[in-house]
C-alpha cells in the first residue's frame, strides 16, 4: 500500500484514518453479524441504532435538544436543499433573502428564483468575493426567511459567527460545519453535505426547528417535503445507509474529541499555512483578512507560470489535491477537521520551501 497522502482535497475529502477502517471492517462485517453494512435491512433494528446515535451526536455537537430539532438525513447533496428550501417555506407572498457570499450562495439563489420572489440582501460580487459581504444595515419587511453560506469553499471566505436573524435563518454549513463552536440554535434549519466534513459521498445532514416544520408547504409530495421525511424517520426511500455509517464513525470520533480541541486544532492549522503564504513572496491568498476561511485556504502565486512546478514539488513531497477550483485556478487547500496539524505543517513547509529555480 502507499504512503497516506497529505491530502487536502475539498470534497470528498479525507476522512480520519478511524473512520476508513471501521468502514472496511463494517463493510466487510457489520459488528459480527455475518452480514455487510452495505445490505443491512434499512428498517431493520441495526440501521435504526445508527440513526439515533448520529441524531444524538449531531444534536450534541450542536448544542440543541430533540424536542426543538429534527435531524434528517437526506440525498441530492446541496442543490437539492437549494430547491427543496424555497420549495418548502418559499411564501407566494412574501420573497426570500440571499446572501450572496461567492459560487454556491448564488447557486443557492438561482435555484430559488425558480419557485418564487428572491432578492439579494448583499452580496461582495464586486470584489470577486475576495472577502465576505457586510450585513445588510436593515431588511425588507416580511421575508419568508434569508438563507446564507457560512463558508464559501471556492473563494475560501468564512462568517465568523451566525447572524441574530428577526425572520428565520437556513444556514448551507457543507464545508464548516462542526469545525468552530457556533450559535446552532440561530438557525431555523441548517444543511451540510457529508463529503467535506461527515463522510461519504451521497447524503446531506439537515438538522431543522420542529415548529418551522410545521409552516412548510403542505401540499408537495412527500419525497420534497422535510415535515414528511421527518415524520418517515430518514427512511421515506431507501437510504444511502453505508454513508450515513460513515458519518456516525465521524461524529463519534468528533464527539471523543471535543469541539473545543477541534476548534483550536484548526485556527492551529490555518494560521500555520497563512502565515506561510504571508511570509513567502512567491505566493499570495487573494482573501481578505478578516474574511479568510479556516478550512478552505485560496492562494495563487505571483507568476502563474511556475504553478505547475509548485504542484510537481508538492507531489514529491506527498502532498496531493491543492489545485485550486476550476473557476479561480491557483491552488486551494482543504483543512477540514480530519486534516491533521502534521498534513497542515507539511504544506506550510512546502509553501515556504519552494524555490522556483530548483
Ligand atoms: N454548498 C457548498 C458550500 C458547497 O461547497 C457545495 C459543493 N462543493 C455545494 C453546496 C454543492 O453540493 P453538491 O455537489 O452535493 O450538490
Amino acid at each position: 500500500m502507499n504512503p497516506r497522502k497529505h491530502y487536502f482535497g475539498s470534497g470528498p475529502a479525507a476522512l480520519p484514518q478511524c473512520v476508513l477502517e471501521g468502514m472496511s471492517e463494517a463493510i466487510l462485517d457489520y459488528k459480527g453479524s455475518g452480514i455487510s453494512l452495505l445490505s443491512i435491512p434499512h428498517r431493520g433494528p441495526a440501521f435504526q441504532a445508527i440513526l439515533d446515535e448520529a441524531q444524538e451526536l449531531v444534536l450534541h455537537l450542536s448544542g440543541l435538544s430533540a424536542d426543538e430539532y429534527a435531524v434528517l438525513w437526506m440525498q441530492g447533496g446541496g442543490r437539492h436543499q437549494f430547491a427543496l428550501l424555497p420549495m418548502n417555506f418559499l411564501k407566494t407572498s412574501s420573497a426570500a433573502g440571499y446572501i450572496d457570499s461567492g459560487h454556491w450562495a448564488q447557486a443557492a439563489l438561482k435555484t430559488a428564483q425558480h419557485y418564487g420572489a428572491c432578492q439579494t440582501l448583499c452580496s461582495s460580487s464586486d470584489n470577486d468575493y475576495s472577502s465576505l459581504p457586510a450585513w445588510p444595515p436593515s431588511l425588507p419587511e416580511g421575508l419568508s426567511y434569508i438563507h446564507l453560506t457560512t463558508n464559501n469553499t471556492i473563494y475560501g471566505t468564512q462568517m465568523p459567527e451566525l447572524p441574530l436573524s428577526p425572520v428565520p435563518l437556513f444556514a448551507d454549513m457543507s464545508s464548516d460545519i462542526f469545525s468552530i463552536k457556533r450559535a446552532y440554535s440561530r438557525c431555523a434549519l441548517f444543511y451540510a453535505v457529508a463529503q467535506k466534513q461527515l463522510g461519504a459521498a451521497g447524503v446531506t445532514l439537515v438538522v431543522a426547528r420542529r415548529t418551522l416544520l410545521e409552516q412548510g408547504n403542505p401540499s408537495l409530495p412527500d419525497v420534497f417535503s422535510y415535515a414528511a421525511q421527518v415524520r418517515a424517520g430518514s427512511v421515506l426511500n431507501t437510504p444511502p445507509v453505508s454513508a450515513i455509517y460513515s458519518c456516525l464513525l465521524t461524529l463519534r470520533w468528533m464527539q471523543q474529541q471535543s469541539m473545543q480541541t477541534i476548534e483550536k486544532q484548526n485556527r492551529e492549522k490555518a494560521a500555520l499555512v497563512y502565515a506561510a503564504l504571508d511570509e513567502q513572496p512567491l505566493f499570495h491568498c487573494p482573501v481578505a483578512k478578516d474574511s479568510r476561511s479556516l478550512m478552505n485556504v485560496v492562494f495563487k502565486m505571483n507568476h502563474a507560470e511556475q504553478e505547475q512546478a509548485f504542484l510537481n514539488y508538492c507531489t514529491s513531497k506527498n502532498i496531493e489535491g491543492i489545485r485550486g477550483h476550476r473557476l479561480l485556478g491557483g491552488f486551494r487547500a482543504a483543512l477540514y477537521n480530519a486534516v491533521s496539524l502534521e498534513d497542515a505543517a507539511a504544506l506550510a513547509n512546502a509553501i515556504r520551501q519552494f524555490n522556483h529555480k530548483t
